[in-house]
């Protein structure tokens, strides 16, 4: 154990070191150091228009010159990843454009040389006064809950009756070729419709891929396609609808029968919410708008007819179990206070106060509307009922007409009967070798000095509450004393990893305000003292136990946001070698790769969530580190693991720093535990997330935030009431940002029915798919990744087939009747088989496949439906002016003209693909070079350019980001470039390189599972 108390005048690094001599150079001694621009956050930042931080100018440094560049080996192995947003081996990054802003007092550089070691006792320099802080605009988004298994109903569709196939067994097709390619603007073959007569099913005898799985081989001619023309009343204006609230519930089909539709091109392709992914809980309890009107689906090519837009007769409305006049959403939940006496609840089953609560002997009591128990009400509580038997004050009290709000908790809600302390944040910095090389330590700490300022704050609060300290590490860790009152900081070494602890209390976890200059200092000095440091080890498992140790020492929950590199092989607890063995792949022995090597992590994962600390990991890694195991503790604990291979700061800075300037701003809870509650007869059997249980009811979570999703599995095993619905509520206590213990309840009630037709109405493909996809991702933890994918083809066929048992009318079986809400089912569920995490390419990394794991257990639905679903849209197909984005078309490559442009996103990946062909004034107006061929190939950025094309292109690229909770890196793809094997990736109705088969291939292949099931 070696405690440096007195700082020593360097660093106690391996290796010996002269006295930095980038320290003393011009740049950083006494002249201007790197520009520190004063940024405009924006609230939870959406893309900060025109800002392009400037790169950091520091002193370029060539590497080591003794021992060999520890990463440059690793080089071949980035860019291959689709999740990395490609390294740049694979693509050189178009001009950066640089913004110089305008320098606010707060980031002025000093002007004295600083002192050249940490603990140096020097005369405080004078500084200017701090930044102001800008207020952060808008309220940020609240956590929110999802629930699997619990959308409410949508409108009843039209034509919901026996169904009325015209399909004939005779194939009637007027496209005579069965197998005839797959004609542009074709129908797809797709899912007939209850009470739609629909596509012609395959014929057994004219599906020779019925019988057979296996995709056609690549380079055969392209197998054909189900080609049929579309029958009367096809439904096809269902498209996969991820609207607003992404229900998957096609509008209601309104052609009359009769209505031809010969020639007309394909069905929609998905639709994608432009608006807030997740389901937006609204305060009246029941699931919003999308509920309401469905909107409609306007041609999407050219010469379609416009779907939903013919009104049908009118539908009934499910029955309302809130009260529809509930008070308006408010950007954050209500907090009701109710002083010593704590939240109301259910003495038997613990529910908390909500509208669904029945008062009765003259409001001197209440029945638990879960457990049915009977409750006094407390006499300062009381108030008179109306004739309905309503509280006269429900709609004072959100409570009683809301549902969602939240309750100030008392001193019994809290740790040790004892409130809590403000949280903390602690950045804790890898300065190995590799961290300092890419120019990640200067960028990171250049950034931190003016986001610093941005801390999450609660309501109006002048400045944050949350406290911040620092630690930078490679084989050993680094505290940092930044204690107001020093005038510069104070470095202290702990050099056992075996037993690490918090060598100081006093002075580790300041207020940004009152600490600011030594702060400022700190961030100034930690990439000049590592500037040439040639430790290329790290550490990893004790660092996330320094900052546990020390958050538990300051009696308070916290965050650490760790900056890591490489893996962490140096001799300490939580050490991992490489284990990364593709031969494993299609092996009983896959599950490996997702598992974490040791069982360290959890463990240390478990005294985290013990002590409410979430862990946010930003990995740089240039080749394989182990992200199964290191995203073991971001994972249980709630936190986010970041991921960008190969970083280069020139390149990358822009998507990392718009991820790290979200993830410190976001507000967050901590020492969370949720527990959910139900009405007799559904139970929550179980949970998908990130999270840590310890038991089969509580989810714990040393942190939360709003891009962070919860699904709860129900089973319904009672007996269910149609009259009274089934009754949830979930309740999260937590303490806020400010350090303030509460408790955020939703309720939710929801419709039930006794009729198997009434479910298959009502039910969400995109909630299935999210669901099913969770659990696959959580199967190939423990079973071989093909039994996971059968069994999920198995559950799917199940399903239909049970459909077409008990609900469709007799037909033939060479029919494929497919649900109204579910006619997606097979091409989304296809998705998920060829996945990365199921069927991976070769290009894929065992560290993309864990990473990509774990991102989608905690995706909500709408992140999950583009994620699998990519949107691909035609950008000069509809008019310049028009400011709504493009219809999506489906991902196919059958649908790219080489005369148009696309942009094409999935929440992690953003692309623009050119067609070969597009007119020349195109490419001036969007690239500003006159022919196609002039386009740099990977361009990242756009040049800005003042014409209506651009504008709108940028803008709608820029709206495409903010619309994401991670930044999406820009490729410019060429059509016929080596590049667009990358995009092609994404074209996820085609059969994939990896053998995954296309939607067609698919859908005969489901068609088959189903009537063996049947037979
Ligand atoms: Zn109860």
């Amino acid at each position: 154990m070696n405690v440096n108390q007195s700082a020593p005048p360097v660093p106690p690094f391996g290796q010996p070191q002269p006295v930095y001599p980038g320290y003393h150079q011009s740049s950083y001694g006494g002249q201007p150091g790197p520009t520190a621009p004063h940024i405009p956050y924006g609230a939870y930042n959406g893309p900060v228009p025109g800002y392009q931080q400037t790169p950091p100018q520091g002193v370029s440094r060539a590497p080591p010159s003794s021992g060999p560049p520890p990463a440059s080996t690793a080089q071949a192995a980035c860019g291959q990843a689709a999740y990395a947003q490609l390294g740049q081996g694979d693509v050189q990054n178009g001009p950066s454009s640089t913004v110089q802003m305008q320098r606010l007092p707060g980031s002025q550089p000093f002007g004295s040389p600083l002192a050249p070691v940490v603990s140096q006792p020097a005369v405080l320099q004078p500084y200017g006064p701090p930044p102001t802080s800008a207020q952060v605009t808008a309220q940020l988004a609240g956590m929110q809950i999802s629930g699997a298994a619990a959308p409410a109903p949508p409108p009843s569709g039209l034509g919901y009756g026996p169904p009325t196939s015209l399909a004939s067994a005779s194939g009637s097709f007027p496209n005579s070729g069965l197998y005839g390619s797959y004609p542009q603007g074709q129908a797809p073959p797709l899912s007939q419709t209850q009470g739609h007569p629909g596509v012609q099913p395959p014929q057994r005898s004219a599906l020779p891929l019925a019988s057979s799985f296996t995709p056609p081989s690549s380079g055969g001619p392209r197998m054909p396609s189900m080609t049929g023309p579309l029958l009367p009343g096809q439904g096809f204006g269902g498209p996969p609808v991820s609207q607003p609230n992404h229900v998957s519930s096609p509008p209601p089909q309104a052609l009359p029968p009769g209505t031809q539709m010969t020639g007309a091109p394909g069905p929609p392709p998905p639709m994608h919410s432009p608006q807030q992914p997740g389901y937006q809980l609204q305060q009246n309890g029941s699931f919003g708008p999308a509920r309401g009107p469905q909107p409609n689906y306007g041609s999407p090519y050219p010469g379609a007819p416009a779907f939903g837009s013919q009104p049908g007769p009118p539908q009934p409305l499910p029955p309302k179990r809130l009260d529809p006049d509930a008070i308006p959403s408010p950007a954050s939940p209500y907090v009701v206070d109710h002083g010593e006496s704590g939240p109301l609840r259910c003495n038997r089953c613990k529910a908390y106060m909500c509208p669904f609560m029945q008062f009765v002997e003259g409001g001197r009591r209440f029945q638990c509307c879960f457990c049915s128990c009977v409750n006094d009400v407390p006499p300062q509580y009381f108030q008179h009922l109306d004739h309905t038997g309503k509280r006269v004050d429900a709609y004072d009290r959100p409570e009683l007409s809301l549902g969602s709000y939240e309750f100030l908790a008392t001193v019994d809600y809290c740790k040790n009967n004892k409130f809590p302390s403000p949280p903390a944040f602690i950045f804790m910095i890898d300065v190995s070798y590799n961290a300092i090389r890419t120019g990640l330590v200067r960028l990171l700490c250049e950034e931190l000095k003016s986001l610093l300022d941005f801390l999450p704050r609660e309501g109006g609060a002048e400045e944050s509450a949350v406290r911040v300290g620092f630690v930078t590490y490679n084989k050993v860790l680094h505290f940092y004393n930044v204690k107001s009152s020093l005038a510069q900081p104070q470095m202290m070494v702990v050099s056992d990893v075996a037993d690490v602890f918090v060598p100081l209390l006093d002075g580790f976890l300041v207020n940004v305000n009152e600490s600011r200059a030594v702060i400022t200092s700190l961030l100034d000095q930690i990439p000049e003292m590592f500037a040439d440091t040639r430790e290329t080890e790290t550490v990893f498992a004790p660092v996330i136990q320094a900052g546990m140790e020390a958050l538990k020492a300051a009696e308070c929950a916290g965050k650490l946001f760790l900056f890591h590199t490489s893996l962490p092989i140096a001799e300490a607890p939580g050490k991992l070698k490489n284990r990364d063995d593709r031969k494993l792949i299609n092996t009983d022995k896959e599950k490996t790769l997702f598992q974490p090597q040791t069982g360290a992590y959890q463990t240390l994962a478990k005294e985290c969530v013990a002590q409410g600390c979430c862990v946010d990991l930003f990995l740089f890694p240039n080749q394989y580190v182990d992200v199964a195991t290191l995203s073991v503790v971001p994972q249980l604990t709630g936190g986010s693991v970041y991921k960008y291979a190969c970083f280069q700061a020139e390149n990358d800075q822009e998507r990392f720093l718009s991820d790290l300037r979200r993830d410190v701003q976001k507000v967050v809870g901590f020492d969370a535990v949720m527990r959910v509650r139900t009405s007799t007869g559904i139970r929550a059997v179980d949970f998908f997330g990130a999270f840590y249980m310890s038991n089969t009811t509580d989810v714990e979570l040393a942190g939360l935030d709003g891009d962070k999703t919860v699904t709860v599995e129900f089973k319904h095993d009672d007996r269910l009431n149609e009259e009274s619905g089934a009754l949830l509520q979930c309740a999260l206590l937590y303490t806020s940002c400010a350090g303030q213990r509460r408790l955020r309840i939703h309720n939710l009630a929801l419709n039930c029915c006794t009729q198997l037709a009434d479910l298959y109405r009502n039910c969400e493909t995109d909630t299935l798919i999210n669901y099913m996809a969770k659990f696959a991702y959580r199967g190939v933890l423990n079973s071989p990744v093909k039994t996971v994918r059968d069994s999920l083809i198995t559950q799917c066929a199940q399903i239909l087939a049970c459909y077409r048992k008990n609900c469709a009318s007799p037909s033939s079986a060479g029919q494929l009747i497919l649900p109204e809400c579910m006619k997606l089912l097979p091409v989304y569920l296809n998705c998920v088989l060829k996945s990365d995490v199921l069927q991976p390419g070769a290009e894929v990394t065992t560290d993309d496949r864990a990473y990509v794991r774990q991102l989608v257990t905690s995706m909500d639905v709408a992140e999950t439906n583009v994620f699998f679903y990519p949107r691909l849209l035609p950008l000069t197909k509809s008019p310049i002016e028009s400011t709504t984005e493009p219809p999506a078309v489906r991902a196919s490559e059958e649908r790219l003209s080489s005369g148009d442009i696309y942009l094409l996103e999935n929440g992690l990946n953003l692309f623009l693909w050119v067609g070969a062909s597009v007119q020349q004034g195109v490419v001036q107006s969007l690239f500003s070079v006159a022919s196609f061929s002039q386009i740099t190939s990977g361009l990242s950025v756009l040049p800005v350019l003042d014409n209506p094309l651009s504008k709108k292109v940028r803008g709608l690229i820029d709206s495409l980001r903010a619309q994401r909770s991670r930044y999406m890196k820009l490729i410019v793809v060429k059509q016929e470039d080596k590049l667009e094997m990358l995009f092609k990736h994404f074209l996820v109705e085609d059969k994939s390189l990896s053998g995954g088969a296309s939607y067609v291939d698919f859908l005969c292949h489901m068609h088959k599972e189903i009537r063996q099931l049947l037979s």
